[in-house]
């Protein structure tokens, strides 16, 4: 079955059940045989329902959906995007190993892996990952994971996931990819090569900016290895609810990526062409230094897009907008745009100098607007920021 049955339907289990919507089942617990065991470790993951912190039907019916949408053979889902991300680095590892990750990622992620991941011993080389002889050169005995995003959050540069995924089976070192912008729509990262997928479901795949989630996907006894962990040891479930509402989120996820795509390179083209805009990145535009990879690599553009203008970006005068909203996040319905100052991310989430800053510079000069272009139509938007612009 092709994907878009498969965001529908997720995995079948025949028919013969009552209603064609699954309940959302918010009970804490459920029957058990009096044998089961109160260690999470002794019993069979694959077993009944125990206590919802172990396995719930709403929340896996989300991780199976997922896991096939991404061709992976299981899932777990989590609180938040964050959870997901910072539920695989602690399940994973120890005082002693050394990561490799992006240097410019969800400045969440970045933070967590600068502040953080420190503290508990581990060291963290953050490297340009479009570049792979960058990550190449960072690889030593004690790596234990290599961790990107491709587009990047904020800047969309992208990086080559089957030549990250070459070097890093070379090494024997696992890859883990943050999808949230592509969605398995545009990429499949297990498919050229990684070893996890992670989104934050809270953007594109919810979808509707009503349910903040995570999830991991990979192979069976990885994801049991990060269940046991993540979610029954650490305690980062995601909630039924959310669960559900995302899962119906997701049947629209492939109709709704074709759309974000063709209005994002319709916006992206009509600020291209707007005598205020300076620069516009967007991986579908041929100005997008990394054109090439965006076209082997995603199915479609995406709806995220960067811009910048060329005078003072301060002092926009947003009270000409009616329905576009200056606000955080991304991948909802509505269209999304906010400032992100480039001398402030540096000193807060990339600590990034000398080449390094400056090839973030290429993409994001001072600051630049990051939008998430939604689903209205494409004509009332382009028509908004013109007011805005004007
Ligand atoms: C938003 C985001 C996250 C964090 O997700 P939450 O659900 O907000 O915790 C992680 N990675 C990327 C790329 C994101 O855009």
């Amino acid at each position: 079955m092709q994907s878009d049955t498969h965001a529908i339907h997720g995995r079948l289990h025949g028919s013969g059940k009552q209603s064609l919507v699954a309940p959302i089942a918010m009970s804490t617990s459920f029957d058990i045989d009096p044998s089961t065991s109160f260690s999470a470790d002794l019993n069979d993951p694959a077993a009944d329902y125990i206590y919802t912190r172990w396995g719930n039907p709403s929340v896996q019916e989300l991780e199976e959906k997922v896991a096939l949408l991404e061709g992976g053979e299981d899932a777990v889902a989590l609180a938040s995007g964050m959870a997901a991300v910072t539920g695989l680095l602690l399940s994973l590892l120890k005082a002693g190993d050394h990561i490799i990750t992006s240097n410019v990622m969800y400045a969440g992620v970045r933070e967590f892996c600068h502040d953080d991941l420190v503290r508990f011993g581990v060291s963290v080389s953050a490297v340009d990952t479009s570049n792979v002889e960058a990550i190449a050169e960072q690889i030593r005995k004690e790596t234990k994971l290599i961790l990107i995003e491709t587009p990047c959050n904020p800047i969309l540069r992208l990086s080559d996931i089957r030549a990250i995924a070459t070097l890093a089976q070379q090494e024997r070192i696992p890859l883990a990819v943050d999808s949230t912008f592509a969605t398995p729509v545009l990429t499949q990262p297990l498919s050229l090569g990684a070893d996890y997928v992670i989104h934050s479901l809270t953007k594109y795949m919810g979808g509707h900016g009503d349910a903040i989630g995570g999830i991991v996907v990979g192979k069976r006894d990885a994801i049991t290895h990060l269940k046991q962990k993540a979610n029954i040891k650490i305690g980062s479930i995601i909630s039924p609810f959310n669960a559900w509402l995302i899962n119906r989120g997701i049947k629209t996820l492939p109709l709704r990526m074709q759309r974000h795509s063709d209005n994002a390179l319709k916006v992206a083209t009509f600020l291209e062409d707007h005598p205020k805009v300076k620069q516009v990145i967007y991986p579908f535009l041929s100005s997008h230094p990394q054109y090439g990879l965006a076209r082997r690599q995603m199915k479609m553009g995406g709806g995220m897009l960067g811009f910048q203008l060329k005078d003072s970006h301060r002092n926009l005068p947003l009270d000409r907008l009616s329905f576009i909203r200056y606000a955080v996040s991304l991948g909802h319905d509505k269209t999304l745009f906010c400032f992100m100052p480039t001398d402030e991310l540096m000193e807060s989430s990339f600590h990034l100098s000398g080449e390094e800053q400056q090839q973030y510079r290429n993409f994001a000069g001072d600051g630049f607007f990051r939008m998430s272009v939604g689903l209205e139509s494409a004509a009332d938007i382009c028509e908004e920021l013109n007011r805005l612009l004007a």
